[in-house]
């Protein structure tokens, strides 16, 4: 069992090996407020590599605070587009928001004031609070968990108590004073580089401190919880065509891919067929009478528990009712109606498939939408 004694050394030797290995990542050019703030929300649930790629094409799109409070929402979730969780860039919207109405354009610099900002939980919080102001407060992610249960031997499952507690207080206490920013960053990356999933321990310069290498069991910490249940979904979606163009909607305010643009569609229930589903989807929908004319690919997709199986069809109009013969506003052709009734979208377009790109989809529409752009639709 460590001693608080033994601290100082781990704080050292992390320290130390964080100058010597850490990643040149382009927010750790200046640690300026917005661009650590914009990392770290990115960079949840996203693999580095992606992440600093979308970095760098955000901060040219947005290069502050103003330019994100002030953004069209397409063009914010355009640039968004294939990070997931959307729910992520409209959060920054709104906090770039409050922070021009409450905090005159600055980044707030008290750790309550970034704690309050929308979508800043307490790791976030943490992180920009420890990474751009340098103030000591923890931030707990992943990497943080692993590296201190494995460290401090913590034998019962980490994201609950008690273990949770006390990863937090450890992760206080080790703060070397005035040492915040490179400390945190040192324990994440740390975890990152060296004491990941499977641990270097053969590359790691922290053996003689670590409680369960000493013990032999590095590999059976961080205790797991118990595994959530995978959820297998089927889901019809359907690309209505006439004279070369499509059909997408627009997704209400109310769900993941809210904002998004979509083609219609939804689960398919018990004793239907995707075919079937998609029939009904496209009546309940939209109201527009469908028929499939054939398949057109399937696309796996995951998302937290759920393996969603999208089942993509070719679609045409059973038949035109003289209701909805009329033109559109976004379609001059008689042949490219407007709904009669949006019931699961707000807004909608005919548009040829190279037209697409404009319009932020979610990760499988968008497959579906490149593969479109590959076919020649008549
Ligand atoms: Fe992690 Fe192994 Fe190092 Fe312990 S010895 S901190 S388990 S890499």
């Amino acid at each position: 069992m460590h001693t608080p004694s033994l601290f100082p050394r781990l704080q050292k030797i992390l320290l130390l090996w964080f100058d010597a290995h850490k990643r040149p990542l382009p927010w750790r050019s200046t640690y300026e407020p917005y661009a650590t703030w914009i990392a770290e929300i990115m960079l949840q649930q996203t693999q580095m590599e992606r992440g600093v790629a979308y970095f760098e094409r955000w901060m040219h799109r947005f290069p502050d605070v103003r330019s994100v409070a002030l953004a069209d929402e397409n063009a914010l979730l355009t640039a968004w587009e294939g990070l997931g969780y959307y729910r992520r860039a409209r959060n920054i919207q709104a906090a770039a928001q409050v922070i021009m109405a409450q905090h005159g354009g600055m980044f707030p610099s008290q750790f309550s004031d970034i704690l309050d900002l929308p979508g800043v939980g307490p790791y976030t919080a943490g992180a920009i609070a420890s990474t751009a102001f340098n103030l000591p407060v923890p931030c707990v992610d992943g990497n943080v968990e692993r590296v201190l249960a494995r460290l401090f031997d913590i034998d019962s499952p980490v994201k609950a108590q008690p273990a949770k507690g006390r990863i937090h207080e450890l992760a206080s206490a080790l703060i070397p004073q005035g040492q915040a920013r490179a400390f945190n960053q040192a324990l994440m990356e740390f975890g990152a580089l060296v004491c990941r999933k499977k641990p270097l321990c053969a590359a790691c310069p922290l053996t003689t401190l670590c409680e369960s290498y000493r013990l032999g069991i590095a590999n059976e910490r961080p205790v797991a919880g118990k595994r959530a249940t995978i959820k297998l979904i089927d889901v019809a979606t359907g690309v209505l065509e006439s004279e070369g163009r499509v059909f997408i909607q627009r997704r209400k305010d109310k769900d993941v891919w809210a904002g998004l643009w979509e083609f219609p569609g939804g689960c398919v229930e018990a004793g239907e067929t995707p075919e079937q589903a998609m029939v009904r989807e496209w009546q309940e929908e939209v109201e527009f009478p469908v028929t499939v004319v054939a398949p057109l690919t399937r696309i796996k997709h995951s998302y937290t528990t759920y393996r969603i199986t999208l089942h993509c069809f070719r679609l045409a109009f059973a038949n035109l009712p003289a209701s909805l013969s009329g033109n559109s506003a976004a379609c001059s052709l008689a042949a490219c109606p407007a709904p009669k009734a949006l019931h699961e979208a707000t807004d909608f377009r005919w548009l040829f498939p190279e037209e697409l790109g404009t319009f932020p989809m979610p990760a499988p529409h968008r497959k579906l939408a490149d593969l479109l752009s590959t076919l020649h639709l008549k």
